[in-house]
C-alpha cells in the first residue's frame, strides 16, 4: 500500500492517491482525490509502470514517477521529524 500527495498546477498540495495492488494480481486498486477538480473516487486500474491514473471528472493525468523511491524518502523524512 503506497500512499501519496499530489500537487496541482501551482504547486499546492490538494489532492492524495493511494494505490495498492495485492501480490498475486495486476488490478491496482486505487483510491484518490484529484488535485486539479478535488473530486475523489475509488478506481480499480491495470497496474503497470510508469503508473497514472486519468481523473473521471476532469481527464487530469495523475503520474505517480518514481513511487516507491520517493515514498521511502519521505518516510524518512517524516521519523526525522517525529524523532
Ligand atoms: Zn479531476
Amino acid at each position: 500500500m503506497t500512499s501519496r500527495e499530489l500537487q496541482n498546477a501551482v504547486g499546492k498540495v490538494t489532492g492524495m492517491i493511494k494505490v495498492l495492488v495485492p501480490k498475486d494480481s495486476n488490478d491496482a486498486k486505487v483510491k484518490y482525490v484529484c488535485p486539479m477538480c478535488l473530486k475523489g473516487k475509488d478506481t480499480v486500474e491495470e497496474w503497470k509502470k510508469p503508473f497514472s491514473v486519468k481523473c473521471g471528472f476532469c481527464g487530469h493525468n495523475m503520474k505517480l514517477p518514481k513511487l516507491l523511491a520517493q515514498f521511502k524518502k519521505e518516510k524518512k523524512v517524516q521519523q526525522a521529524k517525529n524523532g
